[in-house]
């Protein structure tokens, strides 16, 4: 089944949801207008369409395989990967000061989910490199950022990044990689797993981020250094020198994504500088990991929609049993009403996912231009986990779904609706678990007082009643309304339990994150409706699709947001009954 850059709902998604006209022509984004945001999409979706979608089940098949120390990539991917440095999509947000195109990062996000949607595997490769940007950007000296982001802006080198260690995951402070002093430099000794793309031959040089310890290091998070170390050394007028000690020296057979290569990396003695401060590196990898969490969520919406189409499309072609919705006898089953819904749920919530991962990186962009006493910011900052979390939950729940209106071919490889399930089952794993995710929300993000999300309740409700809805709406507003204050209850009592109970606050941490998603993804969907039923009144646009727009809403208000009260008496639990479920009494 052929791909479908799905440019209509991407550009209503970015407008009726973020409102991104507001940065058209603004001083951040002063070359940014309609007519820009119109091309990108367009061009990335051919991108996609043609060139990255076509090899994704070649990809699959062959994946990624170490030959005598060199990373072999899939065929097709070497050339891919040079056609998407040439289309210059590796610096589309980055900054112009170093080749960059500086456009907003919702526009950005967009482009990239069509990309991950088409070839899950091989976006990975720039996801990483855009991560490493990040983190040179904020943190560079003004001599790394000359020396090393043109090249990673321009897509000649690609990035990567070097936490995971095999007794550090989760739990960066575990980590043991040595870094000691040499000269104006570094060397850097240790084993890393796991890590994205850490090699191959497409590009001329790859530079790896690596976290690592330096000899006075304190034990802990607060020990640990961020390194900048090149494959090939690099001289200072840019030219390439001697093969760095960096290697793979093993790539992982994995369940998914078998196209991108997860190398084993061997650090000896590898020359390296730091980037940032000592003993700070942490804070200067979670510029990287923010980036990327919110990349990785976007990956959660591309995969599902993905799968998603693929589904459709066999359910309108499969034809099984007698149609109770049409009455005919050899129906396709999409015709069936257990089929319809599992599908119209899922496009509900895609919908839902993408406009949280939108609304994300907007608050990002207006941070820009906005004087608000930091409110933008504490938006970003309490949305990414959401939009990690519960859009890579819906990558899988839809990717799972695809495999069921498949029925028996949807186990068969052949259809390709197998691969989409492996290769989304990643997606709530990497970039900080899941369940990470849900600790950091209730933890970091939800603070002493819970203020970011006290903001975002408040500005749910301001929209619901500063707008005028029709009466086709009211009983959806109100499935939404009573969400918004299971939400808000929720908020409460943990920010309550805080100081008090901490062990129910990470009890309760997941089932809080999915509440969440579950009343922002509302949010945006009732802010999609909205604007549908204004061109439908006004005659502007597509009245069918856009009435979709408003069913889909309505779907989701009956069949998602009645968890809000379930989820709600979960938080409030607590820990009391798992604290007795001992290993012995399991
Ligand atoms: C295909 C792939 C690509 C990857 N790419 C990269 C990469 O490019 N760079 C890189 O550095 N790493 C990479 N990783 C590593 C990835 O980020 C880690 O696997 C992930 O962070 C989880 O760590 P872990 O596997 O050690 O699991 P663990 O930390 O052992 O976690 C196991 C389980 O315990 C839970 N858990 C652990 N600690 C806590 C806690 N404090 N509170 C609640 N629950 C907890 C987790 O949620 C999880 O369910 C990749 C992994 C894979 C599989």
């Amino acid at each position: 089944m052929t791909f479908r850059a799905p440019l209509k709902d991407l550009t209503f998604s970015l407008s009726a949801v973020t409102g991104i006209e507001r940065l058209y022509q603004s001083p951040a984004f002063p070359d940014f207008d309609a007519d820009i945001l119109d091309a990108v999409l367009d061009a990335a979706g051919d991108l996609a369409t043609d060139i990255l979608a076509p090899l994704n089940r070649i990809g699959d098949s062959e994946g990624a395989r170490l030959e005598n120390g060199q990373v072999i990539v899939a065929s097709g991917f070497t050339e891919a990967v040079a056609a998407f440095a040439d289309g210059g999509w590796s610096g589309l947000g980055a900054d112009p000061a170093h080749g960059g195109q500086g456009l907003p990062k919702a526009l950005e996000m967009a482009a990239y989910e069509m990309f991950h949607a088409a070839n899950m595997a091989f976006a990975l490769y720039p996801t990483l490199s855009q991560a490493a940007i990040e983190a040179l950007h904020h943190h560079g000296t003004e001599r790394q950022k000359a020396l090393y982001l043109p090249k990673l802006v321009s897509g000649e080198w690609s990035g990567t990044m070097n936490l995971t260690e095999p007794q550090a995951g989760s739990d960066l402070a575990l980590l043991t990689t040595q870094a000691v002093p040499d000269g104006d430099g570094y060397r850097i000794t240790g084993q890393k797993i796991f890590i994205t793309w850490g090699d191959h031959e497409t590009r001329d040089n790859i530079l790896h981020l690596v976290l690592a310890r330096l000899p006075d290091a304190p034990a802990g998070t607060r020990g640990i250094s961020l390194f900048l170390c090149p494959k090939y050394m690099v001289g200072e007028d840019g030219a390439l020198g001697v093969r760095n000690s960096a290697h793979a020296v093993g790539l992982e057979h994995k369940l998914g994504i078998h196209a991108s290569p997860t190398c084993v990396m061997a650090f000896e003695s590898a020359q390296a500088e730091l980037i940032g401060k000592p003993h700070q590196g942490l804070m200067a990898m979670f510029t990287m990991m923010n980036a990327a969490r919110l990349a990785v969520g976007v990956q959660g919406v591309g995969i599902a929609e993905r799968a998603y189409q693929q589904a459709l499309s066999y359910a309108l072609d499969r034809k099984q049993g007698k149609s109770i919705l049409t009455g005919e006898a050899k129906a396709p089953i999409f015709d069936h009403p257990d089929v319809r819904l599992m599908l119209a749920l899922s496009k509900a919530k895609i919908e839902a996912a993408r406009g949280i991962c939108l609304l994300t990186a907007i608050a990002s962009d207006e941070q820009r231009i906005a004087d608000d006493d930091g409110k933008l910011k504490r938006r970003e900052d309490f949305l990414v986990p959401i939009a990690k979390a519960w859009s890579t939950d819906v990558g899988v729940e839809v990717a799972s779904a695809g495999v069921q209106v498949h029925g028996g071919m949807g186990f068969i490889e052949e259809t390709g609706a197998a691969q989409h399930y492996r290769d989304a089952r990643i997606a709530p794993i990497y970039e900080g678990t899941n369940g990470i995710q849900a600790g950091d929300l209730v933890g970091r993000k939800l603070g002493d007082d819970g203020t970011a999300a006290f903001e975002l309740i408040r500005d749910v409700e301001s929209f619901i009643k500063n707008n005028h809805f029709p009466e086709d709406f009211y009983t959806s507003l109100r499935a939404l309304a009573a969400g918004l204050s299971a939400f808000e209850d929720a908020t409460q009592w943990l920010i309550k339990q805080k100081p008090i109970a901490p062990g129910d606050v990470s009890a309760g941490a997941t089932a809080y994150l999915k509440l969440a998603g579950d009343v922002i993804g509302g949010y945006v969907l009732l802010k999609g409706a909205m604007v549908a039923q204004t061109r439908i009144d006004s005659g502007d646009g597509d009245a069918a699709w856009l009435q979709g727009r408003i069913n889909l809403w309505q779907l989701y208000a009956a069949h998602v947001l009645p968890h809000a009260d379930a989820l709600l008496t979960s938080i409030r639990s607590g820990v009391t009954v798992l604290e007795s479920l001992t290993p012995d009494s399991l």
